[in-house]
């Protein structure tokens, strides 16, 4: 078996060695194996530390980012250029323990495609991120009908098929074991350990959560409507129609049969005002399918540029778009 573990790094100098440490203890009983760490723009001296365990041990592989492009690309990037038959992504802040790392390959060689981690005892502040995260959870949970206790464990493993065909970007990594279940992913979810961050700073805080629940948003409107967007702003677009011919007739009918003068009427404008808005629901259902038929015709867009490579010896296999 041939492992790929996944970290995004932004700025997290000191614990950059000791999580090196960890994987490589835990590692090769599990087989051959590559650790990518992602540098997402670091500018504490993670760059010039990367470019030193790499030096150091073949079996890291870094790519560096230009400038910060957030942890959903760092980690897109890093499942791209991913070779392995399994993906382990984990977070570069120990946090995630690389101990639990055995237990979920054992997981995924039952039968799963992608194992995600729940932290059940979570080491983080309270009011500023475990209440929030609870929240979210529950919200996301009800709003796509899949159940699950912590999307934002990174601590995840999956086969490399399914990490490569996500397409992550915004917050887009919360979602990951949601997107890959839309792709019919097998999922099961496991108690993971959680350790208290103790060097470097959190890079999120209160105002991650109302990203996430705009991505929310997208994340509902891609998993019902990507396909034929016509099926969501058609139907609004066809009750706007409805509600506008109503209207209409009912003006028409006030005008003949109780003599209301139609430019005072009223319904008059929303008649008006709902022929209006259908046009426009209508028309954006026209446009959603027009880009979801280019999208489907293949685009090889990325979210991030990579400024070098190292220690890989291939050019990077670049997937193509289903
Ligand atoms: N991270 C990143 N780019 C960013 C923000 C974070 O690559 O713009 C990385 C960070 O270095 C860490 C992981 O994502 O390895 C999780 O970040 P953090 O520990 O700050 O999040 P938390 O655990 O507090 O949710
Ligand atoms: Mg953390």
């Amino acid at each position: 078996m041939y492992l790929s573990v996944v970290a995004p790094i932004y700025n997290e100098v000191d614990n950059l060695e000791i999580l090196h440490n960890e994987l490589t203890a835990v590692l090769p009983p599990l087989g051959d194996y590559e650790i990518i760490f992602v540098d997402d723009g670091s500018n504490d001296g993670s760059v010039e530390k990367l470019a030193e365990l790499a030096a150091a041990d073949a079996h890291v592989k870094v790519v560096f980012f230009r400038r910060n492009f957030g942890q959903s690309a760092a980690m897109y990037a890093g499942i791209q250029h991913a070779s392995g038959d399994l993906v382990i992504t984990l977070d570069g802040d120990l946090q995630n323990d690389p101990a639990d790392i055995p237990m979920m390959c054992a997981k995924l060689e039952e039968g799963f495609d992608l194992v995600h981690g729940w932290r059940k005892n979570r080491q983080d502040t309270w009011i500023n991120r475990r209440l929030p995260s609870m929240i979210a959870n529950w919200l996301i949970s009800r709003t796509t009908g899949f159940a699950i206790h912590d999307l934002g464990c990174t601590l995840k493993a999956m086969r490399r098929e399914i990490a490569q065909e996500l397409e992550l970007y915004g917050e887009m990594h919360r979602f990951i074991p949601i997107l890959a279940h839309q792709r019919g992913a097998k999922c099961v979810e496991v108690v993971t350990k959680h350790r208290p961050r103790i060097h470097g700073k959190t890079k999120y805080g209160i105002s991650r959560t109302l990203r996430v629940v705009l991505d929310l948003l997208t994340v509902k409107f891609l998993l019902d409507y990507f396909a034929s967007p016509m099926k969501l702003f058609g139907n609004f677009g066809l009750c706007c129609g409805g509600a506008a011919a109503l209207s209409g007739v009912a003006t028409i009918a006030m005008r003949i049969f109780a003599g209301v003068d139609m430019t005072g009427n009223p319904l008059l404008l929303l008649t008006v005002f709902f022929a209006l808005a259908a046009l426009q629901f209508v028309s954006l259902g026209l446009l959603g399918e027009v880009n979801a038929r280019i999208y489907f015709s293949g685009n090889e867009q990325k979210t991030y540029t990579v400024r070098r490579l190292l220690n890989f010896s291939d050019a990077p296999k670049i997937r193509r778009a289903a």
